[in-house]
């Protein structure tokens, strides 16, 4: 979650720099080819058909890339329960980003005490309450808490897919509030997911060099919260925990993250009770490669319609 991309959020974005308009140009070329369906809501947008088959040649181009190692297939909704969003931890490390779902939960007279402010255009957030569920920040939050509590010699191996939410209002149409995601996770002994993680080190980039893209790999930086958030900060960047895959859409100064990996050490085997078949608590790492982030980069780079675009990169996408 990182990225060297521009300062983010609302003030940010709506700072006129030059980045900012170069966000907004690039939207609002998406928006005019039909690419991108605008909603009123920054970073949540419709897509069209010619960019969903962008979409789907690249999905498979990433599934394909990790199937040697015969992944479990599974696929979740769009939201987590409300007790693994918080044992993870996300609201602790990136509150701005959080999406609990609230529902209204009451009688007829507390229904009226609603719609008396929704008539009225007043907030009535304070009358619903919070559900059992958030929505998911990063595909993979499904996956860990149902592998243990033992796995066998040799470790598992997961790949699973689906939208996440993040709460990060921008013009910039590299950076959405709703995107998905197909990510390739390990859960094994650190040698097996040390091993696992160079394969992808080397294959990641490769896969998106081979549709055009200028990528460069580096440490990340995610923008962990408050003062604790900084101390994770340099103990990822130090210990290289997270490497991120940038491709440059608004030039070499300002790359954005299309895929990134993270080395999780022992995290989710802790929080999740999950053991090798030696009795030591797993690591894990996981893959993730952003599908709107990819695609949007592709339509910068070859042009506003796939007619247009390289032969080899069309044909690795399987459009014909
Ligand atoms: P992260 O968990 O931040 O490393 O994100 C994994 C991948 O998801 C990134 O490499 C991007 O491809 C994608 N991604 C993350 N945040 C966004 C966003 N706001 N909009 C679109 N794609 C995103
Ligand atoms: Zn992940």
């Amino acid at each position: 979650m990182t990225d060297t991309a521009a300062p983010t959020g609302p003030t940010a974005v709506s700072a006129s720099t030059p980045v900012a308009d170069a966000h907004r140009d690039l939207r609002d070329r998406l928006v005019a080819a039909g690419r991108l369906v605008p909603t009123g809501v920054d970073g949540i947008y419709g897509r069209d058909e010619m960019f969903e088959s962008v979409v789907a040649g690249f999905d498979r181009l990433v599934s394909a890339a990790g199937a040697d190692a015969d992944p479990t297939r599974v696929e979740y909704p769009p939201m987590i329960p409300k007790v693994n969003f918080d044992r993870i931890g996300y609201l602790r490390n990136f509150p701005e980003l959080v999406g609990p779902i609230f529902s209204f939960v009451g009688d007829a007279a507390a229904h009226r005490g609603v719609l008396d402010r929704l008539d009225a255009g007043d907030d009535y957030s304070d009358l619903l309450t919070q559900s059992e569920l958030a929505l998911t920040p990063a595909c993979c939050y499904s996956v860990y808490p149902s592998v243990g509590p033992r796995i066998a010699k040799g470790g598992r191996t997961f790949e699973t897919c689906g939208y996440c939410f993040r709460h990060e209002p921008s013009v910039d149409p590299m950076r959405l509030q709703a995107f998905r995601q197909r990510e390739h996770i390990r859960v094994a002994t650190p040698d097996e997911v040390l091993a696992w993680r160079d394969r992808w080190l080397e294959r990641a980039p490769e896969l998106l060099s081979s549709l055009g893209l200028d990528v460069v790999s580096d440490v990340a930086n995610d923008p962990f919260f408050g003062r604790a958030g900084r101390l994770m900060k340099m103990s990822q960047r130090e210990q290289q925990l997270k490497i991120e895959f940038l491709v440059d859409v608004y030039g070499p100064e300002h790359r954005t993250a299309c895929s990134s990996i993270n080395y999780h050490q022992d995290h989710f085997g802790h929080l999740f009770d999950i053991t090798t078949a030696d009795g030591e608590t797993a690591h894990s790492s996981c893959i993730g490669f952003g599908f709107e982030r990819a695609t949007v980069a592709m339509f910068q780079r070859h042009g506003m319609d796939t007619a247009g675009w390289p032969s080899n990169v069309r044909d690795r996408l399987g459009l014909g």
